[in-house]
C-alpha cells in the first residue's frame, strides 16, 4: 500500500468545465475523480467516497473554519491535487504576466 500512496497521479483539467478536474485515483486509476475546486464557495466538492462520507458533512453543517483550514479535514487528497495543479498553472501565469506581458 505505500507503494500506491507515493506514485505520480494524474490530473487533467476538463476541457470546457471551469475549475474543474479529473484526478486519478490512487486505488483505481481507470477511474478518476472528478474534482470542482471552486464549488462550495471555494471549498471544492470531489466525488470520490472519502469526500462524500468525510468532508461534505463538515461543509454541510458549516463547522468551524479552523477545522477546514487546520486538520484538513474538508478536502480530500484528491482535491489537494487539483488545487496544487490550478496553483501552479495560475503563479505560471502571473510570472508571464509579470516578466513578459507582452507574450500574453
Ligand atoms: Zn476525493
Amino acid at each position: 500500500m505505500a507503494a500506491l500512496q507515493h506514485r505520480t497521479i494524474k490530473v487533467q483539467a476538463i476541457p470546457g468545465e471551469r475549475f474543474c478536474y479529473w484526478v486519478e485515483s490512487w486505488s483505481d486509476p481507470l477511474h478518476p475523480n472528478r474534482v470542482d475546486i471552486v464549488a462550495h464557495l471555494g471549498r471544492s466538492q470531489c466525488s470520490c467516497k472519502s469526500w462524500q462520507t468525510r468532508c461534505w458533512p463538515i461543509i454541510r453543517d458549516k463547522l468551524p473554519e479552523f477545522r477546514f483550514e487546520q486538520d484538513g479535514s474538508s478536502i480530500c487528497r484528491h482535491v489537494e491535487a487539483a488545487r496544487l495543479v490550478f496553483l501552479r498553472d495560475l503563479l505560471h501565469r502571473l510570472a508571464l504576466e509579470e516578466h513578459n506581458p507582452a507574450e500574453l
